[in-house]
């Protein structure tokens, strides 16, 4: 069993590329067949330099090394299309041997006339069994002229018989029909001696003994030439899937770049410049990216949503491959990648270069305790720089919470809390001893617990507070208590200043007064 992704290198591999190349990994792992990858570079124009590189590490990234292929080596390369130009010259010498192709001369410009024409009218130009006899070809030259003529550059055709009806066979949508007759006569091979899409494809496709070809959809209305071309050269054609395409988030149309850069999301794996982020880039687990992708247009038949790519390799099946197109959802790619990042052990997350870059200020003895403690909290590992925030003392304090604690007096409760864990020796008991002293000095937990939060986060948001006492130590924990109290009484103070200004008695007596009091209660000298 023989399966090959084959992507041109005209630039970043897209979603729909990955997704690609993950069914046909997936498809040979549970058959215990070969995965091939064949670079088709052909097409000297659309080539765009570095495309092949980025693909090899996309797919070593997402753990899909190939059997075969340009860096793998194998019995039946070599795998660059652009390296098989022999090939191709032997094989399409055959099908102009049999009659099955024929020379075409015709020039740039009568094509272009040819065209013109017939769009003037509205109508579709195609070269083909209608019209080839009125055009500069092997057919209607004579047979003397032949050798010159191919002495400068021409193409080859395929001689479609408009007669026929051709039958295909897709495992997944079922049986197609064409007419030949609304088909071109192809072009093969180009002016410059490289075969097109079609021709080394197939070619290639025999050649490497490719059992099943699975590709996305868009490669469908090219199927029925592809038959012909297996016809003519009477080889048995192998199976094909044509995957649902990948659509936008809304489920309207073909997911592109601009949806990723309108919604803020990648559509890539790897970063491919400023403008083109990968997933992995983006903090995502390779797991977790191909436990998604494997989801876009396959599902097991179950409820289970999280597979490891060994378990995806027991269970991919052809039957769980849908006909249609599969809507991309950013969220849920999120919250597949938060649960893998959160089934990691700490230490595995430590060895990852993204995590290790973002702990960089972290003291080294305290990085595991504090990825142990956020890694539940994550969705993507670089929501880990926003999630240690509260290891730097906070700049400022979220205002809501702020006003819902300030007619509480938090300062003094503060003050008392903060001689409480002054006595402490150590913090392993901090949540029990905090709790005891709240009760029995009639505090209430919420008030106690939202005021040491806010005094050490700076929101009510966060992981265990306790965890993070531990972390931050008693002497950073009574500095920040300390810093809020401060700002509590300097609250405290622009309230009342605030409060006589709206009734309008305030003076620069009154000023002066108020400042002055509060200075004789507070003495603090953090203002
Ligand atoms: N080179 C084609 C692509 O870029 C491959 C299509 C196929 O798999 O037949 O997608």
């Amino acid at each position: 069993m023989r399966v090959r992704f084959a992507p041109s290198p005209t630039g970043p591999l897209h979603l729909g590329g990955v997704r690609t190349a993950l069914f046909n990994y997936l498809y040979a792992r549970k058959n215990k067949g070969v995965f091939i990858l064949r670079v088709e570079d052909t097409d000297q124009n659309r080539y765009v330099e570095g495309s092949e590189e980025y693909i090899q590490k996309a797919l070593e990234w997402a753990g899909m090394v190939p059997d075969e292929g340009p860096n793998n080596g194998g019995e039946l390369g070599p795998y660059r299309q652009s390296e098989r130009k022999a090939i191709y010259q032997k094989y399409i010498q055959k099908l102009v041997d049999t009659g099955a192709a024929y020379y075409a001369f015709d020039s740039p410009e009568i094509l272009s006339k040819a065209r013109n024409e017939k769009e003037e009218k509205g109508e579709t130009f195609r070269y083909g069994a209608h019209n080839r006899m009125s055009f500069h070809n092997s057919l209607t030259c004579s047979k003397d002229t032949l050798p010159t003529l191919l002495k400068a550059p021409y193409v080859v055709r395929l001689k479609v018989d408009p007669k026929q009806s051709i039958t295909v066979k897709d495992e997944i949508r079922g049986t197609i029909y064409q007419e030949a007759a609304l088909l071109d006569d192809k072009i093969l091979m180009k002016g410059d001696g490289m075969p097109t899409y079609h021709f080394a494809n197939v070619v290639d496709d025999y050649l490497m003994q490719i059992d099943t070809v699975i590709r996305g959809e868009e490669w469908l209305p090219s199927l029925p030439i592809h038959q012909l071309l297996y016809d003519a050269f009477g080889w048995k054609a192998p199976k094909f899937m044509h995957l649902p395409l990948i659509l936008k988030p809304s489920g309207k149309g073909k997911l592109s770049k601009r949806d990723g850069d309108k919604e803020g999301f990648p559509v890539f794996p790897l970063n491919w410049n400023e403008t083109t982020r990968g997933f992995k880039e983006e903090g995502f687990l390779a797991e977790a990216f191909i436990n998604y992708l494997a989801l876009l247009g396959w599902n097991s038949g179950t409820e289970q949503e999280l597979f490891s790519l060994s378990e995806l390799e027991q269970l991919f099946s052809v039957e769980g491959i849908q006909k249609g197109g599969a809507r991309f959802d950013f969220e849920k790619a999120k919250w597949i990648n938060h649960q893998y990042i959160n089934n990691k052990k700490a230490e595995e997350l430590l060895e990852i270069e993204v995590v290790r870059q973002q702990l960089k200020s972290v003291d080294p003895q305290k990085q595991l305790h504090v990825v142990q403690l956020i890694k539940e909290r994550l969705f993507t590992l670089n929501d880990l720089t926003e999630e240690i925030q509260w290891l730097n003392e906070p700049e400022s304090y979220d205002e809501k919470t702020v006003q819902k604690l300030a007619s509480k007096a938090p300062g003094q409760l503060l003050g008392a809390l903060s001689a409480r864990i002054e006595k402490l020796s150590g913090l392993e008991n901090l949540k029990a001893a905090l709790m005891t002293w709240a009760k029995s000095n009639d505090v209430p937990v919420g008030f106690m617990m939202q005021s040491l939060r806010i005094s050490l986060v700076g929101a009510l948001s966060g992981p265990d507070l306790f965890e993070i006492c531990n972390i931050l130590g008693k002497d950073l924990i009574l500095k920040r208590i300390n810093s809020a109290i401060s700002f509590f009484h300097v609250n405290r103070l622009f309230r009342k200043f605030y409060l006589y200004k709206s009734s309008n008695f305030l003076t620069k007596t009154a000023l002066v007064t108020i400042i002055g009091n509060e200075c004789s209660i507070t003495q603090t000298s953090n203002w």
